[in-house]
């Protein structure tokens, strides 16, 4: 029989365009399947208008006959489209969505059948949610969670081949309030930010009444055809390879990035970038990236609670798009060995009420003050939490990618650019310290002059910086590309929020013994360049003098997730995520728990894996091999030919043989570590163990032996895709 590795190399040439509608214009379909503002202006009662507008925008309650009234309204547009169906949405602890849908119909007492939507379901639902991670806040007997209707990113309909359901966003928090998902505490800590940030900006703007933090999310990924996937048990398993010898030709011609689009995948991007396009996801890039098959989009930014949730939305529609096309998308951080793995770039700014930009230098001395401001507070932020932005982006997947000589690394730095470090340098290094009436001249950073220079400067931008100044923004590129925004943009709005706090306290410190108000800024802001300068890096993240030189600096490398999670139980940490009103100490004991639970999972995962195809698929096309050779020497011996015609045939068989022991021995010792971690009992000390007994010891190990074999072995016995097919045919 055909193994399915050839089936899917021959199935290539029968895969048939196909067909996306062409040339639409996207104005045209954009938020076509939204409950925006507009639309719901259509919908709704003026009463009821206003309701939904308040609560959008100001986070007000809806009482319960508004709710009515919305619902209603909701139904009615959805119902126009022909949804039948609506679910509530939301974002467990998992990576993924969750969606349970009920019907419109229901029966009145009389058994009339009925199309209904009511307040109170719209509001908020009780999924049945003992299956969701919990991390032991939920005890088993208290199966109830709920969730509740975020009237801020606005209710959507997802299309799913002819099926359409109403979509409403929302938060998914336990019977006893903890939150349980990824949303609840982004919204908490992006409330903080707005406090924090208007109480600091008023100090330039009286008018500044609402802060928000803004988000572009840039999305890597890798795209192969779905028969090559079918055909590699690991990718379905776990979404990476766990074996797979390098291809002659990877990366290194630096041929793909930016290349020409292949044709498959074109029609793939424009088929999903429709879909995005109809659920308001202002996509606007595409482009090849630097490993084969590799490619990234990226939207307009948007608030950042929104922008999260099309995020969420867009990997899932992805996916399923991806289907139609007979392809599979991989958003694992490292789906191949030896190539690049896969990010998501978080691009973050924060924005006023006002339409200003926080993090882009102003026209005036004192915009630019005020953006000197909220670029060092970050820049501290960053400095003194820089273990939890560690933390929030830690995952078994993500492992690969930091602390693996590859970009970035797990150090945890800010490249600002040389202009701006000049700048810093200025104020730090202010003879005596103090900041007199005469420093006016000195409060006069000219930045605005220099703009033009600084976009320069950042279009030769350091690649290798995990968190790096552009110009307008900050980008926060260590995030892992299958991970929740919100996870790691919870950190870093809390972190800004509570240093953009203290600032506050310390400027008015010195206004109160009398500093002009400019001046008390100055100062503080001088005081913070000093006390977090060592986390400012302009040059190689990944080389090895940067890693000794962080040391030096005192700079964290933590490499792996178990560890790095620890930063998220430290009493720093408690503290500042309970005064920030974020999580309760039960809260984040509860999320370590999860988190360190879905590594331990996810190596589990991957170690049965790789033991499974070593024994089932590897070993006995080695074994086969090894039989036709030996046939082969014993006939050419019968023939009575000398040793030295075979020797090659002989050497290939012993080494086969020694591969074959030392897979074989390798998985068994994975399996007696595995069965050692699991009576651990402690979650934290079971995460290690599987990280470095397990995962450490093991997984290269075992995966050198298998790509030997997979150099040895007839090609036509070897039943994995390899990479080359994977990588360049379509
Ligand atoms: P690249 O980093 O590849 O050069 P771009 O400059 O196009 O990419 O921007 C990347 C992302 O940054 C886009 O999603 C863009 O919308 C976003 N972005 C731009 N300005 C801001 C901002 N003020 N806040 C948040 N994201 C922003
Ligand atoms: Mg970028």
């Amino acid at each position: 029989m055909q193994s399915l590795r050839f089936k899917a190399i021959e199935n290539l040439r029968s895969n048939t365009e196909v067909t996306v509608k062409s040339s639409v214009k996207i104005t045209g379909i954009f938020g076509e399947n939204v409950f925006t503002l507009k639309t719901a202006r259509q919908f709704l009662s003026d009463e009821a208008y206003k309701s939904l507008v308040s609560s959008t925008k100001g986070g007000k309650k809806i009482d319960r006959s508004m709710g009515n009234q919305i619902a209603n309204g909701l139904r009615a547009w959805a119902e126009s489209k022909g949804v039948t169906h609506y679910t509530h949405w939301f974002q467990p602890l998992t990576d993924l969505s969750a969606e349970k849908h009920d019907s419109f119909f229901t029966l009145k007492g009389d058994g009339t059948p009925i199309e209904e939507f009511e307040g109170a379901a719209l509001i908020q639902q009780e999924p049945d949610a003992s299956s969701f991670p919990s991390g032991g806040l939920r005890a088993t007997f208290e199966a109830r969670g709920y969730t509740a209707w975020d009237p801020s990113s606005p209710a959507f309909i997802m299309e799913i081949g002819n099926g359409k359901t109403l979509c409403v966003p929302t938060i998914y928090v336990s019977y006893t309030g903890e939150s349980l998902d990824a949303k609840t505490p982004l919204i908490k800590a992006l409330v903080a930010l707005d406090k924090a940030g208007v109480e600091v900006a008023q100090y330039f703007d009286k008018n500044v009444s609402k802060i928000t933090a803004t988000l572009g999310w840039e999305q890597e990924y890798f795209v192969i055809d779905a028969a090559m996937a079918n055909a590699r048990p690991d990718i379905m398993m776990t979404g990476r390879t766990v074996f797979g010898h390098s291809p002659a030709k990877g990366q290194q011609l630096e041929d793909h990035y930016f290349g020409a689009i292949p044709e498959r995948i074109y029609s793939f991007m424009r088929d999903y970038e429709q879909e995005a396009y109809k659920l308001g996801i202002p996509l606007r890039t595409r482009h090849n990236e630097v490993a084969p098959s590799q490619f990234e989009c990226a939207p307009i930014f948007e608030e950042t609670n929104l922008a999260v949730d099309h995020n969420t939305l867009l990997m899932d529609v992805m996916a399923r798009v991806a289907k139609r096309h007979s392809l599979v998308v991989l958003l694992h951080e490292k789906p191949f060995a030896g190539i690049n793995g896969s990010g998501k770039h978080n691009n973050w700014s924060i924005a006023t009420d006002t339409g200003i930009n926080l993090l882009a230098p102003g026209k005036t001395p004192k915009t630019n003050l005020m953006f000197l401001t909220f670029f060092v507070n970050t820049i501290k932020a960053v400095h003194d939490y820089a273990g939890l932005l560690r933390a929030s982006i830690a995952s078994a997947g993500n492992d690969h990618r930091l602390g693996a000589n590859e970009a970035p690394p797990a150090i945890i730095s800010i490249f600002i650019g040389k202009y701006l470090t000049e700048v810093l340098k200025q104020v730090e290094t202010r003879v005596g310290g103090k900041f007199d009436e005469q420093d006016e001249a000195m409060l006069k950073l000219d930045i605005h002059k220099t703009i033009p220079e600084l976009m320069l400067d950042n279009t030769d931008r350091n690649r290798t910086s995990p968190f790096a100044f552009t110009g307008n923004k900050f980008e926060f590129r260590a995030v892992g590309s299958s991970a929740n925004c919100a996870i790691n943009m919870t950190v870093l709005n809390t972190i800004v929020a509570e240093t953009l706090k203290q600032f506050k306290k310390d400027v008015d410190t010195y206004i109160e013994k009398g500093d002009k108000k400019e001046i008390a800024i100055m100062q503080v802001i001088q005081k913070y360049i000093i006390e977090s300068k060592s986390i400012l890096f302009e040059g190689d993240g990944y080389s090895e003098d940067w890693a000794k030189e962080a040391q030096k600096r005192g700079l964290a490398n933590v490499k792996t997730t178990p560890l790095a999670l620890d930063e998220y139980i430290t009493d720093a940490t408690k503290k500042l995520f309970k005064s920030n009103d974020i999580y309760t100490h039960a809260e984040l004991e509860a999320r370590h728990e999860i988190m360190l639970e879905a590594y331990i999972k996810k190596v589990q995962i991957e170690a049965r894996t790789m033991g499974e195809l070593a024994t089932s698929l590897i070993l006995p096309s080695a074994v086969k091999y090894q039989n036709v050779l030996i046939e082969n020497i014993n006939g050419l011996k019968a023939s009575g030919l000398k040793e030295a015609s075979y020797s090659s045939q002989l050497r290939v068989l012993e080494q086969i043989s020694n591969h074959i022991n030392a897979m074989s021995t390798g998985v068994q010792h994975m399996i007696e570590e595995r069965k050692k971690a699991n009576v651990i009992t402690d979650t934290r000390q079971k995460a290690i163990a599987y990280c470095d007994n397990v995962k450490g010891k093991y997984f290269d190990e075992i995966r050198y032996h298998v790509d030997k074999l997979e150099m040895l072995v007839d090609d036509t016995h070897w039943l994995l895709p390899k990479y080359r097919e994977m990588l360049f045919l379509r």
